[in-house]
């Protein structure tokens, strides 16, 4: 099994390369070894629409990429989902990719943006980062059992999660009232 799904994978993945990004056929080629030519000759045998490549795509001149640029300024974008990145700016999906692509290897997104994908965590994150509920409570409005795990496993792997507003204000809370405890 190992070897063809090895074989499998590599064209699954140059698939995924010709249907979303403009490499061209002399760069996949080198990417997977092979001639210019193989990549043509899989490409046309496939049938694959690759995207347009904006004629002198200028970043600064580009309004998708302005545009992009100004979600992701907004305070944790990286949780911003995919489906609401395309909805807000009314474009394909593969469209919106090429220009968050370009925006990630110029290094004027991050890394993570755009590659959020499920609208339930998204919801969940939204509630997390704006109301003082508990993690559990979050989980319960939005149909969440494991959100507590989901945040643990987002951390690990070094997304931006901080401690919860909830948190913050039973904290502040009980310092309150350790507070007054020491008054009396
Ligand atoms: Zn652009």
């Amino acid at each position: 099994m190992g070897r063809r799904g090895t074989v499998q994978d590599k064209k699954d993945n140059l698939i995924r390369n010709l249907k979303e990004t403009t490499l061209s056929f002399e760069k996949l080629g080198e990417r997977y070894g092979v001639s210019r030519q193989a990549i043509w000759d899989f490409f046309k045998r496939q049938g694959i629409k690759r995207p347009s490549k904006p004629r002198g795509h200028n970043t600064d001149k580009c309004r998708l990429c302005q545009k992009l640029i100004k979600i992701s300024n907004k305070p944790h974008s990286e949780f911003i989902s995919i489906h609401t990145i395309v909805k807000r700016m009314g474009r394909s999906r593969a469209e919106c990719r090429y220009h968050v692509r370009r925006l990630i290897e110029q290094g004027l997104v991050g890394q993570r943006f755009g590659r959020f994908r499920s609208e339930t965590v998204e919801k969940a994150y939204e509630i997390y980062f704006t109301e003082k509920l508990s993690i559990r409570a979050i989980g319960r409005r939005v149909g969440l059992r494991n959100f507590l795990s989901i945040i643990r496993r987002h951390r690990e792997l070094g997304w931006n999660v901080p401690p919860s507003l909830y948190d913050k204000w039973r904290r502040s809370r009980i310092q309150s009232e350790m507070h007054r405890r020491k008054k009396r």
